[in-house]
């Protein structure tokens, strides 16, 4: 393995200061099984000091953000960006060690995180309220306000964009931060806080409290004094969070992950649709919330399809991060497990792996890999079409008309992306409009991972959305404003 950057502190980040916990938590690097190094766990008391924290940075009892303007703001997130691209190569290795995704993935996950501070950096001085026409001694208007606190629970996938899409859009609107990284991958978010820091932030307005989500995760989703929630992660455990927050009434933003569908009919431009289709799941060994999982094809091209995959899946190779694969491993053992049961399970109902990647012959022993595959043969309404399995596995169906590729597409209780592949103008629109899903792509999937671009789910992805002006819309909250002038 190269040699590794310096780890971020084993501590939490209160209140401008790096607060050490009486337990830490073992961090395991995906490729190798072994212990990378050490993290904080935080328990209830470090929970609360953050929360007060943040409290207090908001209130202006703690440093002076409150008196920060819009610009002034947007002028530090300006600042915050260039710091993250001067730290790059060491905030992608970090990244690259911790979350086992390929170098070259891990780079451009840094360089997103730099766009979100530089994009909400741009919009921070222009998200402004209205004025509205009312009775005529009365002049009404709109304040678009910060809430105060946020509370931001993230998960292990993508630590650095996360917190780019949630930290960024949360700052630049005015509010305060805590936020609880995953315990499985959080070294670039600490990195990150480190930098943010010494970039003049002041104190308590973004705190970090690594640790178990039962602990400081649970708590902190209870906290009384949080005043808005943002979450990414699983359904059950975005339930558990929107469940707790609902007792304080505290506004929630969930984004659950996907099983979302790419439609490929024959006359689509084959090359780039398959090329999309394998990035699509292949990214980040699968675990990417809007992963392309479902390939629906139109009978005509069904086989012709069907041999392109083999060809290409075959030549897939999996490897540790840092050889910039085109598979690395997943984040644990767990979700290794988890995910070879499944398919021991699929294969049992009949389910037929039509083709799989490779392991590199000298990939480290112990890593977490399973090979991108492409599953056939499977019987509708089977689990593989359904759940998340939130690896590198492709499930591939068959449709016959557009009809039924609408039915099949939104036969999940999901709804976070689609993806349609043809070159017919008004089949393109048709879809578009009866595809339950947050996000549409048209002869493309995932638009670069287009930060401008609203995102968040339907149903059992979530709600609320993220991305663009809209995510930093959802960081305020309208106060009305109406004076009788008489
Ligand atoms: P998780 O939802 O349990 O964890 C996500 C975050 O929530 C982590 O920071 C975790 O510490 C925290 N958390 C866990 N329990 C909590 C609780 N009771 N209260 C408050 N916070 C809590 O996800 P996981 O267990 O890491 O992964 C399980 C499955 O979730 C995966 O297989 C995948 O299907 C899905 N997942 C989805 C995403 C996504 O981007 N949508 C990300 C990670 C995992």
């Amino acid at each position: 393995m190269s040699r590794l950057p310096e780890m971020p502190p084993c501590a939490s980040l209160i209140a401008g200061e790096w607060v050490r916990t009486p337990h830490a938590l073992s961090v395991e690097a995906p490729a190798t099984g072994r212990v990378l190094t050490e993290i904080a766990r935080c328990q209830t008391t470090q929970t609360e000091d953050a929360v007060m924290a943040a409290r207090q940075a908001f209130d202006g009892q703690l440093g002076r953000w409150h008196e920060w303007s819009a610009r002034l703001r947007g002028e530090w997130l300006f600042s915050f960006a260039a710091a993250i691209d001067e730290d790059a190569e060491t905030l992608a290795a970090l990244e690259c060690a911790d979350t086992g995704k390929p170098i070259s993935q891990a780079k451009g996950d840094i360089a997103a995180c730099a766009r979100y501070f530089r994009f909400y950096a741009g919009a921070a001085d222009k998200l402004h309220g209205e004025t509205i026409p009312f009775e005529i001694d009365y002049a009404v208007m709109t304040l678009r306000e910060p809430f105060g606190v946020c509370a931001q629970i993230i998960p292990w996938n993508y630590p650095a964009q996360i917190f780019g899409r949630c930290v960024a859009a949360a700052l630049a609107a005015g509010n305060t931060v805590v936020l609880k990284p995953a315990e499985e991958a959080c070294l670039s978010v600490l990195r990150l806080a480190q930098l943010a820091q010494e970039s003049g932030l002041p104190p308590g307005v973004l705190n970090v409290i690594p640790g178990l989500g039962s602990e400081a995760g649970a708590t902190l989703a209870a906290h009384s004094r949080i005043d808005h929630l943002s979450f990414t992660g699983s359904p059950a455990t975005g339930t558990l969070v929107a469940q707790s927050a609902a007792a304080h009434h505290v506004p929630v933003t969930l984004e659950l992950g996907g099983k979302s569908p790419q439609i490929l009919f024959a006359d689509a431009d084959m090359d780039a649709a398959l090329a999309a289709v394998v990035r699509g799941i292949i990214q980040n060994a699968g675990q990417t919330c809007s992963a392309g999982s479902r390939l629906l094809v139109e009978s005509t091209c069904f086989d012709a399809v069907l041999s392109h995959l083999a060809q290409r899946f075959g030549k897939l190779r999996c490897d540790a991060g840092e050889n910039d694969p085109d598979c690395g491993p997943l984040i644990n053992a767990r979700q290794r497990t988890g995910l070879e049961e499944r398919l021991a399970a699929a294969r049992a109902d009949g389910v037929r792996v039509l083709a799989e990647g490779r392991l590199a012959e000298d990939a480290p022993p112990g890593g977490h890999f399973v090979m991108p595959q492409v599953l056939v043969d499977i019987p509708e309404g089977h689990a593989v079409l359904s759940e998340e399995l939130f690896g590198p596995v492709l499930a591939v169906q068959r449709f016959e008309s557009e009809e039924e590729a609408v039915r099949l597409a939104n036969a999940t209780d999901f709804g976070l992306c689609a993806g349609i592949w043809t070159q017919d103008g008004g089949r393109q629109l048709r879809l578009a409009k009866r595809i339950r899903s947050g996000q549409v792509f048209v002869n493309n999937y995932g638009a670069a991972g287009g930060i401008e671009l609203p995102f968040g789910g339907i149903g059992r992805s979530g709600h609320g959305r993220e991305k663009g002006f809209e995510g930093l819309k959802s960081y305020t909250r309208i106060k009305t404003v109406a004076i009788r002038h008489g």
